[in-house]
């Protein structure tokens, strides 16, 4: 699995969409949602095969993706620290390979918590310098810039063994393993260090929390996230993702959090979002203030699917983000793209 190497993919590996359900370790869970993250003492990792070389992990903190070279295991995320074992244990039903690599869609910690831990069991080949111990950790530059960052009052320090290795500050990378892998940086979306990974091949794009079909987006304001910026994204995403038929089937997205995605969860999803947005904005330019936002509702309509009153993103957080977002950008010229440009060039 060099980055120029290229061996075919054999079309051995099954279509199937949703076929296989392992329960690594035999204890019970509640399904998982977003607002219920599993109990982690007690979690089982699920393992779905998605189609051609990627699996989806879920149960993990966040849902890890998982691609099977002939020589060597890309993960995108990895998870919540205190279930690496679990996760690792999963990845080895799957294969004895090592992992070369490891992408993180984002700087959060229930995505990049077990990077230290996976990232030591594997190793990265570095072309003439030869083997090199421990994967390769990807993740755009501003995930680095925020893991380095001195931490706040509330934040613990991230250890340096889960700091990415490998760093793009451009708008794409591209990596190969047994099969195209191709990195997107979505400007300003979750966070301001999204990665969006696309398994050209296999026809499937892990998208870390720009999607997360079970409740609003987490628009994180502290991390450079914007409602604008996380619109572009979502339309970033639904210009690779081609349906089979119906808006369904085809390319099959793997959210941050949630279930399995398609064509058409994503669009619903960005109809949504752009409606929301859209309402507030209007309320925004009245001059309302945030209550009176609130108060209107602009999510009602919603609530039933994306809605939450407790739990770690409620409706009221994503309302609140959106409002005080638009707020800042209000006497601002408008910032909105129209259509992401096509991207070019490569990382290193
Ligand atoms: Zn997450």
């Amino acid at each position: 699995m060099k980055r120029s190497q290229n061996t075919c993919t054999s079309a051995s590996a099954a279509r199937t969409i949703l076929t296989v359900v392992v329960a690594v370790i035999a204890v019970a869970l509640s399904p998982l949602s977003a607002q219920q993250e599993p109990k982690l003492e007690a979690s089982v990792i699920h393992i779905l095969h998605v189609q051609g070389r990627v699996y989806m992990l879920v149960g993990g903190g966040s849902n890890i993706t998982v691609q099977l070279g002939d020589e060597a295991v890309v993960l995108v995320d990895t998870g919540a620290p205190q279930m690496s074992e679990q996760v690792l244990a999963a990845i080895r039903t799957l294969s004895q390979k090592p992992i070369e690599f490891i992408i993180n869609t984002s700087v959060d910690e229930d995505h990049t918590g077990g990077n230290q831990s996976l990232a030591q069991t594997g190793h990265y080949n570095t072309g003439l310098a030869g083997e090199q111990a421990g994967a390769s950790i990807v993740a755009h530059l501003r995930v680095l810039d925020r893991m380095t960052a001195p931490p706040t009052v509330k934040e613990t320090a991230v250890s340096q063994e889960s700091w990415p290795t490998d760093t793009y500050d451009n708008d794409r990378w591209d990596l190969f393993n047994d099969e195209a892998i191709i990195i997107e940086h979505p400007h300003a979306a979750h966070t301001d260090g999204d990665s969006i990974v696309f398994f050209r091949r296999s026809d499937v794009i892990s998208v870390g929390d720009i999607v997360t079909p079970e409740h609003y987006p987490v628009i994180a304001a502290a991390k450079g996230g914007s409602i604008n910026g996380e619109i572009d994204a979502l339309n970033q995403i639904i210009e690779i993702v081609v349906p089979r038929e119906n808006e369904e089937g085809g390319t099959y997205v793997i959210p941050g959090h949630g279930r399995l995605c398609d064509r058409n969860t994503v669009t619903d999803y960005r109809d949504m979002v752009t409606i929301v947005r859209d309402r507030i904005e209007d309320l925004v330019k009245k001059g309302d203030t945030l209550d009176q936002v609130k108060a209107a509702k602009p999510t009602l309509d919603y609530d039933g699917i994306y809605g939450a009153d407790t739990g770690p993103w409620t409706t009221d957080m994503f309302i609140e983000a959106v409002y005080r977002d638009l707020s800042q950008t209000k006497n601002q010229p408008d910032q909105r793209a129209t259509k992401p440009g096509k991207k070019s060039g490569q990382g290193r």
